[in-house]
């Protein structure tokens, strides 16, 4: 199995690099962010929970968490996963690899898209006029960049203990940054 998490600041292209390493390498997408979406859409009791921290920039609990990839995660991957942004707490490193044992398999590679915060907030301003999500606003966005650096920032460390981080340059066009990441991928 191929199993990555991909990683990084909010806005920091994610999102749109899953879509193409899904395709080249045909792997399982897994999105935490996508799937607590999809849980406030259907007005389910978790979606609710979820809904009030999402809209203040935080980040739901691990609890949730938990339950929410006990519903959606099954066991049968055979090409691999690719998880984007999950693990974000040290708590959930300790969930995915758990996760990934019980298929007799482990995390492959951590890529780390790295993004200076003036930019990242230009894109997500920019993506607020046509996400119609309620964290893309300047006092949001600022939270969830605070969030990051205090409890997002140590899941690198917690992998590259393993040495299965990458940190690759974000800045860049789409298609750059997704060779950047295919170079990687190939080279390990
Ligand atoms: P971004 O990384 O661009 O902010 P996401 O869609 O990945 O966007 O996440 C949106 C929000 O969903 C986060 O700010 C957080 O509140 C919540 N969230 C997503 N994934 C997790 C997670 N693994 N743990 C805790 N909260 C999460």
């Amino acid at each position: 199995m191929l199993n990555i998490a991909l990683f990084g600041p909010p806005g920091c292209g994610k999102g749109t690099q899953s879509k193409m390493l899904v395709e080249k390498y045909g792997l399982t997408y897994i999105s935490t962010g996508d799937l607590l979406r999809k849980e406030i859409a259907a007005n389910t009791e978790l979606g609710i929970k979820a809904k009030i921290i999402i809209d203040k920039g935080g980040l739901v609990g691990d609890d949730l968490v938990v339950k929410l990839i006990e519903k959606h995660v099954e066991n049968n991957h055979a090409q691999g996963i690719l998880f984007d942004g999950f693990p974000r707490t040290h708590v959930q490193c300790y969930i995915l690899d758990g996760i990934l044992a019980d298929m007799k398999s482990s995390l492959t590679v951590m890529i780390n898209l790295e993004v200076p915060e003036n930019i990242l907030m230009q894109r997500m301003l920019e993506r607020s006029k046509i996400s119609g999500r309620s964290d893309d606003n300047e006092t949001v966005i600022k939270m969830r960049f605070k969030e990051y650096q205090e409890k997002t920032l140590p899941v690198v460390e917690f992998y590259q203990r393993q040495n299965k981080v990458h940190t690759i340059n974000g800045v860049g066009t789409v298609e750059e940054i997704a060779q950047r990441i295919q170079n990687v991928i190939e080279s390990i």
